[in-house]
């Protein structure tokens, strides 16, 4: 079979040494003649998969003993909930920047809770930029950011200066690049884009704001609970924390400098042939755009379903616009190498000839 290159938002690529461990261990897991399928959570041989996966956490974000790592279920999605149940105390304020769908989705939901402010937004461009130079309120329960705008391709380069809890949903760059993760009083992130399968959902926190959290939350919504269960207060997503585990790994041989080396190639190589072809055009502003999901249009609309044919034809998979946006998305997770990249650029060069005659030409 020819290699398929996918550029698919999440679901998403992952390391084949992944892949090749997640095929062995489904036949015979750890050497204990069973799959990792019928195995027993509590058994020793899973409880060190998840101890290393933790470690593993710890260890690429360079964090200390003060951070709990715990693996959860429910998605990014269950976090919008989560994080105001467990820490926006009642008649209290948290406050929160809107930059696409899931932020939005997370203000959504932590109305549900309490009040919230809503400091910065970039709606009104259709989230093609990161707000910048609003003012967090010193009284805030938390801030609440999101790092990476999946589906309209914007990315914060830099987190403010926080005067309260920073909280950031990483789904989808979580592992991409190097940042100060001590910064930061709690990071989630849905294991799909840049960690794992689905199933399984990164939490970080922070034990000085752990003791912040409210007393009367529900039992599995409650953050004390699972790290004091470590990750295993009820049944967890074996398979899933699995995969993540030798995602991380792989992560580890790599380092995360090198990582934001290989990630930037992968996007300056990208956005340069979208910015020097003549059919397309970047949909984000420059500063802003993401090195994960890097979104652009035809400027002929008419072409777009031709060019999503022959990138077909060429074995370039997951190059279709989220429904709600449209227009074309490639998205460069960490496994994703920059071959791949390169076959998506030259196709483009060869569609703009083909329907130009222009070869090379600058903008
Ligand atoms: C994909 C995504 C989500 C939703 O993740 P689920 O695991 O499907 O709930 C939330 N936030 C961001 C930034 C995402 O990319």
């Amino acid at each position: 079979m020819n290699k398929v290159h996918n550029f698919s938002a999440g679901p998403a690529i992952l390391p084949k040494s992944a892949i090749d461990a997640s095929v062995a261990a489904l036949q015979n897991f750890s050497d204990m003649g069973l799959s990792l399928l019928e195995i027993s959570h509590r058994s020793k041989q899973f409880e060190a998969v998840v101890a290393e996966a933790c470690q593993l956490v710890k260890e690429i974000l360079n964090l200390n003993d003060e951070y709990e790592v715990v693996f959860l279920q429910g998605g990014a999605s269950l976090q919008f909930d989560m994080v105001p149940m467990n820490f926006l105390t009642p008649g209290k304020t948290a406050a929160y920047i809107n930059t696409g769908v899931w932020a939005s989705r997370a203000v959504k939901e932590a109305k549900l809770f309490g009040e919230v402010n809503v400091l910065a937004s970039s709606e009104d461009k259709n989230f093609s930029y990161i707000p910048k130079g609003y003012a967090i309120p010193e009284d805030a329960c938390y801030f609440h950011c999101t790092s990476n705008n999946t589906i309209y391709g914007t990315e914060m380069f830099s987190f403010p200066e926080c005067p309260v809890p920073l909280v950031c949903d990483m789904s989808s760059d979580i592992f991409s690049r190097k940042i100060d993760a001590s910064k930061f009083d709690l990071i989630y992130a849905g294991a799909q884009k840049n960690m794992g399968p689905a199933g399984a959902t990164l939490v970080i926190i922070k034990k000085s704001f752990l003791e912040k959290a409210n007393a009367k939350v529900p039992t599995m919504l409650n953050y004390k609970i699972h790290i004091e269960n470590g990750s295993m207060y009820n049944t967890p997503g074996v398979f899933a924390i699995f995969v993540c585990m030798h995602t991380l790994r792989w992560i580890k041989s790599i380092g995360l400098e090198a990582m934001e080396v290989r990630n930037k190639a992968k996007a300056d190589l990208l956005y340069a042939e979208i910015d020097r072809n003549n059919l397309f055009t970047g949909t984000v502003v420059p500063e802003d755009r993401s090195r994960m999901n890097v979104n652009f249009v035809l400027n002929d609309k008419t072409l777009e379903a031709p060019f999503l044919k022959l990138c077909e034809e060429r074995n370039l998979s997951g190059l279709k616009g989220h429904r709600s946006v449209g227009g074309l998305r490639a998205s460069l997770y960490n496994a994703l190498e920059i071959d791949s990249v390169q076959v998506l650029v030259e196709t483009m060069q060869y569609f703009e000839t083909a329907n130009t005659g222009n070869t090379q030409n600058s903008k």
